[in-house]
């Protein structure tokens, strides 16, 4: 596995074991020549998903892509990554799931969107603004809104952290 941080192909695995629901081993990994530390995941993959994107053409999907998109909504929040795994398996295992091999970038931004909401809300403003490439201010505060509006659902909601605006 090659090194992230200075590209060399000669790093050493340090520890390795299941993630808490059993779905992945995760690698702790260090590279000998710059000392850098990172970590891998090994998953199973049920089947070959091709993303068909808005000009019509067709991709491998890739989930290293959608994990990357996902940190950087995510930057410097405070989610531990098990649960960022977690929401990112979720995502997966439902495209896999919908029964055709193809699948379209709105599904997977709709699922990332759902799962961001209920992981963080900053990170789900970040994302949705991308996403939905908003323009207008508006379209922010009808988000806003949405977010700290008063929802019905019973179970769980007492954790939840008040919506915070600053990027
Ligand atoms: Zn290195």
């Amino acid at each position: 596995m090659r090194c992230p941080y200075c590209g060399s192909l000669d790093t050493q695995v340090k520890d390795s074991r299941p993630t808490d629901d059993s779905s992945a081993i995760r690698r702790r990994r260090i590279c000998p020549d710059c000392g850098g530390r990172f970590t891998t995941f090994e998953r199973v993959q049920l089947r070959e998903l091709m993303v068909v994107k808005r000009s019509g053409r067709r991709v491998p999907f890739d989930r290293d892509k959608l994990q990357r998109s996902v940190e950087v909504a995510l930057r410097k929040r405070p989610v531990e990554p098990e649960r960022v795994e977690r929401m990112l398996n979720g995502i997966v295992r439902q495209l896999e799931s919908l029964g055709d091999n193809e699948i379209t970038s709105e599904q997977i931004g709709e699922l990332v969107m759902e799962g961001l909401k209920g992981l963080d809300d900053v990170a789900y403003v970040r994302f949705a603004s991308v996403y939905k490439n908003f323009r207008e201010a508006k379209d922010f505060e009808d988000l806003i809104g949405e977010l700290t509006s008063e929802e019905p659902a019973p179970r769980r909601r007492g954790t939840r952290k008040p919506a915070r605006t600053e990027p």
